[in-house]
């Protein structure tokens, strides 16, 4: 199979030939078609097995273009990450131009401010600096319609857990929700049981 075989968009096609991703990886051939169907998702993968695309390319494929306001928020662990999953929804997006924005810590507040003021389709971010944003009314949720946890044992390792279920409480609830783990303890379980409705679980 290849990527031309999933209903994508002829920008995301074009812009993954550039990357020369050729073939899915396993996680990706196994997201790609449940993601796209706009379902919710929990996925056990490992770093490393090309995890990022398989949601980035859904959540480029399905963001309308013309809408201003952030219509994806995906959360990290790390500003490391962060970045990565900025740049590569960047590259998988460039031909349909899909804007990214990345918030984090230990970085000036007013220039990740002014970037939300203009035309943003994904938000990527560490919890904190992303409740902060929410607390100061700088990004606006309302039209939120895709929710990625990504590294959520990570997540819970760092006692982020807290406060991903409170930017939770101020999302939509007409949404799609996707956490991706190494692992799935009980409380990662408990938050999936909460927070998602009839959630397809893919294992690599
Ligand atoms: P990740 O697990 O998302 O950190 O991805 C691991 C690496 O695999 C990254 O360097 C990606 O650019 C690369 N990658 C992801 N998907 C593909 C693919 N389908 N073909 C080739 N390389 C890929």
């Amino acid at each position: 199979l290849r990527f031309r075989d999933y209903e994508l968009n002829e920008d995301i096609i074009k812009a993954l030939d550039v990357l020369k991703y050729e073939t899915p990886t396993e996680v990706q051939s196994k997201v790609i078609p449940v993601a796209l169907q706009q379902k919710d998702l929990i996925v056990k993968s490992q770093t490393g097995s090309g995890k990022t695309a398989a949601y980035g390319i859904p959540v480029c494929d399905l963001v309308d273009w013309a809408e201003n306001k952030p219509q994806a928020l995906i959360l990290t662990p790390t500003r490391e990450l962060a970045m990565q999953v900025k740049e590569d929804i960047t590259n998988i997006g460039r031909f349909k131009r899909v804007k990214a924005v990345a918030l984090f810590g230990k970085q000036p507040f007013a220039p990740q401010k002014i970037e939300l003021t203009q035309k943003t389709h994904v938000v990527v971010g560490t919890p904190g600096r992303v409740f902060d944003h929410i607390e100061r009314g700088t990004l606006p949720l309302n039209r939120i319609k895709y929710l990625i946890i990504d590294e959520a044992d990570e997540m819970l390792s760092m006692g982020f857990i807290e406060q991903i279920e409170k930017i939770i409480k101020q999302l939509p609830k007409e949404r799609v929700t996707c956490v991706f783990s190494a692992t799935l303890p009980e409380v990662i379980k408990n938050l999936c049981r909460k927070y998602m409705s009839d959630p397809t679980e893919i294992e690599i």
